[in-house]
Order: C-alpha cells, then sequence, then structure tokens
C-alpha cells in the first residue's frame, strides 16, 4: 500500500468514489480511497436506485440535474453500465394544495432549465398504468427521473477515478487520524499508515465515527428504511411491449410512497410516519454488507393508501422486503465541505440521495480542494450551515420530523416543531404571553408575528394569504406611524480586536471602515468576485470593532475569517452569540422614545444616521447602532442578555403613550421590501456579484487591495450581465415566495428571489434578477404564483421613502 498521497479519501460507497473520480477530473491524480471493507458495502449496495433532479433548493437541484447527465459520461469513460432505465418520473396530486405544490415546483424549475410540466391524471396514466383516477387531481411529469445500479454506478465511478491515476485500497480500515503540526495528515489504517495533506470522510454509515477521529460531532444520524419488490405482473410486460418504455417513477404523496419498475415487478418504498433511526449513538465498525429485520407493520399505512390508489397491486405477491439504513443531516440535504477549524479536513456525508446528488457533491468539492471555491452556490449542502447547536440528540429530532415528512407540504409559512424550543432569549417567555408566534432561526426561537388578543398564536399554513396578513399589517403600519419594537438577537455579532484589526478589515470587505463612532455597511466577496457577506461594521475604539451579520451564515463567515486572518496574531476575532443580544426600536416616534430611557442626548445632530455609540440606555450599559432594517427612523440597542428584560420592560414602559407596538420577524421582512433593502441569503448569494446585485456604493474599488477586487473590477468593466430588480406584482391572495420565473414576451427570462406584501404602501412586492438588456422602464413582466402567471411591472425607486428622508430625519 502507498504510504503518501496527496488526498486520502476514506468511504468507499458511491460518495466517495463519485469525489475520487472528480478529483482526478480535476487533474488530481495522487489520490487514494481507502474501504474497509468491499467498495458498496455502506448504504450504497441496497439503496433502490431511483434518481431525480427536483430539490426545494434551486442550487442543489442544479447539482441533481448534473449528476443524471452525467451517468453517460462515465459509462463511456469506465467501460462499466450504470444499469440506467431512464423511465420518466411522476408526481401525484391527490388534493388541491398538493396541485398548488407541483406548480410552484415547475415554476422553480422553468428558470433552471428544467423540462418538468403539469399534466393531468388521464396522461399519467400512461406512465403508470395502474393509477385509480378518482384519488388524484393532476400529476407533475418530469422526463429526467429513473434508476440505475447502485453497485454498477459506483463501481463506475471507481473504475473512471482509477483509469485517472487514483488507487482504492479495500479492506482497509482508517483507525484514526493524527495532524501534524505543519498542517499534514497520519492516517492509521489497519495495514499501516498513510501521510497526506488531505482527507475527505466519505463513511457515509459510519461518518459520525470518522467525524469523532477529529473531535467532532457531526449532525448525521442514519434511519432505517425499506422497500418492497413485489412478483411479476404480467400488465408490466404487456406495457413495456406495446410502448417500447419502462413504467415511470411515481410518487405518490398521499401514500407517502415511491414506486418503480423492477423487472417485471414494482419497487414500493415508504417514508412512513412511524420512522426508526438506527444505531442513534454509534455505528458498529461489525456491521457488514447486512440487511436490518423487516418490519411491514410500519409502513402498512402506507401500504393500504397505495393499494387503493393502485388497486391491481394488492393482489401482487412480494417477492422480498429490503431494510436498510442511509444517512441525513436535520434537513436533509448532504453536509459538504472544509470542515471549521480541522485544516484540509472535508466532509462529504449526509448524502441521502446518492445516485441523484453523489455526482455533484463531488463536483462541488472537487472544486473546492483543487480550485478554493465550489464553483456553485451550494449553501443548501454547506457542512458550515450547522452549528455547535445541533447536537447528536437535536439532530435524532430533526431527521425523525425530516424522514417522517419526506412526502408532506411544508407549506412557507410553516414552521417545524422538532427539537424545539432550543435556544431561547431571557424574553421568550413575555413575548408567548404578549400572543408571539415564534419561529426557528438557525437553533434560535425568534417571534415571527403577534396575535391580537383573544386570536390564536398559530399560523394556518397556506401558500396563500394566512391569518398573519392582518396582524403584521397592524404591526407594519405602527412602525410606520409611530413606533414599534423587535427583538434581534438573532444577528450574528462578531468583536474584532487587535493593532491589525482595521488592516484586515480592509482586505476582507469591499468597504472603506467607518471612523470611530461611525457604521458603515460592506458585502465581502471571495476570490471570484462573488458576494459571500453583507455586515454592518462599527468602530468602538482604537484597535476594537464591532461586526453584524446573518446568524445562519456564522460559521461558514468563522471559517473564512479564520482562513484570512493573519498569522501574526494581531487580529482576533470573537463571535459573540448569545452574549450580546439586542432590541429594535423603529419608526417615526422612536427618538422620542430613546430619549425617555436615556440621559445622553440623542437629538439628530447629536446622533446621527449611521452612528454608533456606547451609551447607558435604561440604566443599562448598551451599544446603540443609529440604523434599522425597517429604512425608517430607527436604533438598535445592543446589550449583555442578563440586561434584556430591563430594557424591554423600560420601552414597554415609556413607549405606551408613543403607540408602542411589537413587531417579528415578518413584519421586518415586509418593511425592508418597502424599501428594496436585499437580504443575505435571498438577493445576495455567491452566484451573484456585487454590480449585478446593485451594491455599487459599497464597493470601494480604488482600495488598494481587498479579496475579489480584480473580478469585481472585470464585472464593473464589462459591465453586469444582470441585474437585481424590484417589481410590484398585480397579485389576487398569494404574493411571491421566492424561487418564482420571471416571464417577458412569453419566456423565462429571469426569476424572483423573495417578496411578500407591503402594507404600508398597499403592494404586493417583489425582488429578482433580470438580463440587463430587459431592465429598462416600460417591459411587460409576468410572475408565476401558484401556476398562473401574474402581471408585474419593474420599479425603479423604493415605494416607501425613496429619497431615505425617514432613516435621516
Ligand atoms: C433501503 C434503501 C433504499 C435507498 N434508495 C435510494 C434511491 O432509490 N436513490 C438514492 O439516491 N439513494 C437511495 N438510498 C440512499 C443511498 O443508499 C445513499 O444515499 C448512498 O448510498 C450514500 O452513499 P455514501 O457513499 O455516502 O455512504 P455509504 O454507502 O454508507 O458508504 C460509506 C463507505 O465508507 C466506508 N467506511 C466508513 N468508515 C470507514 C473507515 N473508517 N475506513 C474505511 N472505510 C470506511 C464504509 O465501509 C462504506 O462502504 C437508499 C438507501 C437505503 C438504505
Amino acid at each position: 500500500m502507498k504510504t503518501t498521497a496527496q488526498v486520502v479519501v476514506i468511504g468507499g460507497g458511491v460518495v466517495g468514489c463519485s469525489v475520487l473520480y472528480h478529483l482526478t477530473k480535476k487533474g488530481w491524480s495522487d489520490v487514494m480511497l481507502l474501504e474497509r471493507d468491499q467498495l458498496t458495502s455502506g448504504s450504497t449496495w441496497h439503496a433502490a436506485g431511483g434518481f431525480h433532479t427536483l430539490n426545494g433548493d434551486p442550487n442543489v437541484a442544479m447539482l441533481q440535474s448534473y449528476t443524471v447527465g452525467l451517468y453517460k459520461e462515465l459509462e463511456e469513460i469506465s467501460g462499466q453500465s450504470c444499469g440506467l432505465h431512464l423511465s420518466a418520473g411522476i408526481m401525484l396530486a391527490d388534493t388541491p394544495e398538493r396541485l398548488e405544490f407541483l406548480k410552484t415546483t415547475v415554476a422553480k424549475g422553468r428558470y433552471l432549465g428544467m423540462a418538468t410540466e403539469i399534466i393531468s391524471v388521464q396522461e399519467a396514466k400512461t406512465y403508470f398504468p395502474f393509477i385509480e383516477d378518482q384519488h388524484f387531481i393532476g400529476a407533475l411529469l418530469d422526463p429526467n427521473e429513473g434508476h440505475l445500479d447502485p453497485s454498477g454506478t459506483t463501481y463506475a465511478y471507481a473504475k473512471a477515478a482509477k483509469l485517472g491515476g487514483a488507487t482504492i485500497e479495500v479492506q482497509t480500515k482508517a483507525e484514526s487520524l493524527e495532524q501534524k503540526p505543519n498542517g499534514t495528515w497520519r492516517v492509521i489504517t489497519n495495514k499501516g499508515v498513510v501521510e497526506c495533506e488531505h482527507v475527505v470522510n466519505a463513511g457515509g454509515l459510519w461518518a459520525r465515527e470518522v467525524g469523532r477521529m477529529v473531535g467532532i460531532e457531526l449532525p448525521v444520524l442514519a434511519m432505517e428504511h425499506m422497500y418492497l419488490v413485489t412478483d411479476e405482473i404480467p400488465e408490466i410486460g404487456e406495457y413495456n411491449r406495446s410502448t417500447g418504455k419502462d413504467i415511470a417513477h411515481v410518487i405518490d404523496f398521499g401514500a407517502e410512497c415511491y414506486l418503480r419498475q423492477e423487472g417485471k415487478g414494482i419497487v414500493l418504498g415508504a417514508y412512513e410516519k412511524a420512522c426508526v433511526p438506527w444505531s442513534p449513538k454509534t455505528t458498529p465498525w461489525s456491521f457488514g454488507q447486512e440487511l436490518l429485520q423487516p418490519d411491514l407493520d410500519r409502513i402498512a399505512l402506507s401500504l393500504e393508501v397505495a393499494f387503493r390508489h393502485f388497486p391491481r397491486l394488492e393482489n401482487a405477491g412480494i417477492k422480498r422486503v429490503i431494510n436498510g439504513p442511509f444517512t441525513f443531516a436535520p434537513d436533509g440535504n448532504p453536509l459538504v465541505g472544509p470542515v471549521r477549524g480541522r485544516t484540509n479536513f472535508w466532509s462529504a456525508c449526509g448524502v441521502m440521495a446518492g445516485f441523484s446528488q453523489g455526482g455533484g457533491v463531488g463536483l462541488a468539492l472537487s472544486n473546492w480542494m483543487v480550485d478554493g471555491d465550489p464553483g456553485f452556490d451550494i449553501w443548501g449542502m454547506d457542512v458550515a450551515r450547522y452549528g455547535d447547536w445541533a447536537t447528536r440528540t437535536f439532530t435524532n429530532a430533526k431527521v425523525r420530523e425530516n424522514y417522517s415528512r419526506r412526502f408532506s407540504i411544508r407549506f412557507p409559512n410553516e414552521e417545524l416543531p422538532a427539537g424545539r424550543p432550543l435556544q431561547t432569549t431571557p424574553l421568550y417567555d413575555t413575548f408567548l404571553a404578549q400572543g408571539a408566534v415564534m419561529g426557528d432561526s438557525w437553533g434560535m426561537e425568534t417571534p415571527l408575528w403577534f396575535a391580537p388578543p383573544g386570536e390564536k398564536a398559530e399560523d394556518i399554513v397556506s401558500f396563500h394569504r394566512s391569518n398573519d396578513f392582518e396582524p403584521i399589517k397592524a404591526e407594519c403600519l405602527a412602525v410606520r406611524e409611530a413606533v414599534g419594537v423587535t427583538e434581534i438577537a438573532n444577528f450574528a455579532k462578531y468583536e474584532i480586536t487587535g493593532a491589525g484589526a482595521e488592516a484586515w478589515l480592509l482586505q476582507v470587505m469591499t468597504n472603506t471602515m467607518p471612523k470611530q463612532g461611525r457604521l458603515m455597511l460592506t458585502p465581502m466577496l471571495n476570490h471570484q468576485g462573488k458576494i459571500i457577506g453583507d455586515f454592518t461594521v462599527a468602530k468602538a475604539a482604537e484597535h476594537r470593532y464591532m461586526m453584524w451579520g446573518s446568524s445562519q451564515a456564522q460559521v461558514n463567515h468563522m471559517r473564512w475569517f479564520e482562513q484570512t486572518l493573519p498569522k501574526d496574531g494581531s487580529v482576533k476575532i470573537e463571535a459573540l452569540g448569545m452574549k450580546l443580544i439586542g432590541l429594535s426600536i423603529a419608526g417615526p416616534n422612536a427618538r422620542a422614545l430613546l430619549q425617555r430611557l436615556t440621559d445622553d442626548d440623542v437629538l439628530n445632530e447629536a446622533f446621527k444616521f449611521m452612528d454608533y455609540r456606547e451609551m447607558e440606555v435604561a440604566t443599562v450599559k448598551a451599544q446603540v447602532n443609529r440604523v434599522t432594517y425597517t429604512g425608517d427612523l430607527g436604533y438598535e440597542i445592543w446589550v449583555a442578555p442578563e440586561y434584556q428584560r430591563r430594557l424591554y420592560g423600560s420601552i414597554q414602559a415609556a413607549g405606551a403613550d408613543l403607540g408602542l407596538k411589537n413587531f417579528g420577524m415578518r413584519a421586518l421582512l415586509c418593511l425592508r421590501l418597502e424599501k428594496n433593502f436585499g437580504t443575505w441569503y435571498r438577493e445576495f448569494r455567491p452566484i451573484y456579484g456585487p454590480f449585478e446585485a446593485g451594491l455599487d456604493r459599497f464597493i470601494k474599488l480604488d482600495k488598494p487591495d481587498f479579496i475579489g477586487r480584480v473580478a469585481a473590477i472585470k464585472e464593473k468593466q464589462d459591465g453586469p450581465k444582470r441585474q437585481r430588480v424590484f417589481m410590484v406584482v398585480d397579485a389576487l391572495d398569494a404574493d411571491v415566495m421566492g424561487d418564482e420565473p420571471i416571464w417577458v414576451d412569453g419566456k423565462v427570462a429571469g426569476w424572483v428571489t423573495s417578496g411578500g406584501f407591503g402594507h404600508f404602501v398597499n403592494q404586493s412586492l417583489a425582488q429578482g434578477y433580470l438580463p440587463t438588456e430587459l431592465v429598462k422602464p416600460g417591459v411587460q413582466l409576468e410572475i408565476e404564483i401558484l401556476g398562473e402567471r401574474r402581471p408585474a411591472r419593474l420599479q425603479m425607486d423604493p415605494p416607501f421613502d425613496p429619497e431615505a428622508k425617514r432613516m435621516r430625519m
């Protein structure tokens, strides 16, 4: 066995083999894969082999599309058949809500170039003849679905990788990992030691154990999963002969099951509510190519419904039942990328759909390792989307929830309960007592809206405007006409100190840095000149800066900061988490309210827009930013958590006669929309350049140097190819949610990034991206909402306070 390699990939399932192949494709040939048993001997060998391109996250969907398109190439290179059957797939709608969901899915797919369409039940029967019409009202057709041979596909990746120079060692278990002081790794195996620069964890069912070798607890859990294979059904052979096609892959949401052809029979697998985790704490190393004990009672409910929906199947005999484990992250998407705090230790695990996603995971990870960037927007799969709060038992609760809801609709206003409440602020109970409906913001409970007295504090889930519409309107109007208070604890907050702090900030951020006592807004770019962050920075003192950003990106951002900090220790950065939490007051009466709480002068001349000040508010030491995301006069007041209740109580008492009202996160998002403020993860993502995103004024190209400057100069010189736009929509009773296509002249020309109702301006609003040549006054737009194209128009200025006087009043 070789004793050195540039990369050691641990795990010979479909994912590890894909990573290995993609590394060789990128030109790294000194790469080695270690497999403790034989290739495929984790989850891979007993998979049902289905593949599809659809995913709730359009960026993950694109990588799935890549995976499905890859198999032909793989067969050609390796000479190994993947056993492809491109049978097409249909998803059956049994309720109006499900049909609406499928229409939004088709709409999302349009701008990704996917060929999905809504078809009638009659047409669906031409793909899957066993459907009993009366139970369904429509279907989605995806021509790019099918199934393959899991083992053949894994070996095809492995052969193609070997042809590219890779080495594969089977019966070779990585037993422990040691990092040397120079950052390189020693992989200790049962056959000796391999020294390498990079380690990839593609351990599948054992990914947690491999993570533990470097002291991390990855949020992954294996679940038992069952499918059965029926005896031959003569009609299938007849169908194959008469049409020349396989029977299509089917998802029946009502029965929570999937079906496809296998030989001349049917595979039927279910995602049952009564799901069962497998090896919740530790996966035994002794687990070989084994199956688990089937328990058909667990999926009896699914079978009962499926037999009602497809009666012909009820009498088909069962040839075999497979029960096997495979892994999930809490949200069901993979965990990919460099692990924060562990140099050159890469994650490629939690892949629950290895045959839809394995290719995309391999491609993105190999790009990341070789080029320093995944090359795509893979935020939805980044291992850094979870923090320490995603513990093993939290993961257990969330994975079970996710598994049992695999075929359930997730409505845009739906919050999922498992594992909650996890992190709460001192005001949690107070807000609940005041009618708050809480949402989960990356592990932290955040008030979304407040139900009026006497009304139930609960969302009625829907794709349409719902029971929160009027209460949110009242909250928005209170902010615009008087004053509102909201909790803003769910921001990421950082303190940056040291003699090198300013120089480092100037290097990683695009804007100049503020003077002492002032704030500055700044995007952050990667080396390719794409947006990877969006921050507010305050200079608190010489060599001390405070910074606020997106909480969900905190681990991702800390990983980037730690990579870019000078090695001489001249800069320190701390993510403050719950050490600093805040309340924001906003609206025309906000200054009067703040003045009642402090003996500092907060008049406009003394405390200007974009000022930062350390002061006492309600007798509490606070840091106050004169800025709010509402686009109104307002302040963010940051305090230590032990003072938050006092601060809130004082604000309530002092604001009673000023028209003070609580407002939640949903009102905040409506208010920012009226100002056309973008938001991280929707308008600002690593697929957009700063000029496309309209962030021109925060990009100081005349600064000596900063990361992404060269690419940003090029973007500016070439002119952005697309632009962020603001639109007013002629909506009926449903506003945009994000990811809807924008039509121009009967063609899909762009997409929506976010939107909703602007209650103060009384208009349905949307933001999105369009090709630059279409961004001109008078262009006729349509936005597809729930399957219907609604007229929309471009609006160049924000509808609320276009001259930005309110923030400065
Ligand atoms: C019943 C069932 C049906 C399924 N149906 C489908 C389907 O239709 N479509 C689909 O896309 N997916 C399906 N899946 C899921 C699919 O099997 C997984 O997504 C996929 O196999 C994950 O591959 P992996 O490479 O990440 O993990 P694994 O297949 O678990 O591979 C990990 C490998 O790493 C090795 N390993 C671990 N630790 C070490 C170590 N320390 N040293 C050396 N080697 C190590 C293991 O031996 C193993 O071979 C199904 C799964 C099950 C159980």
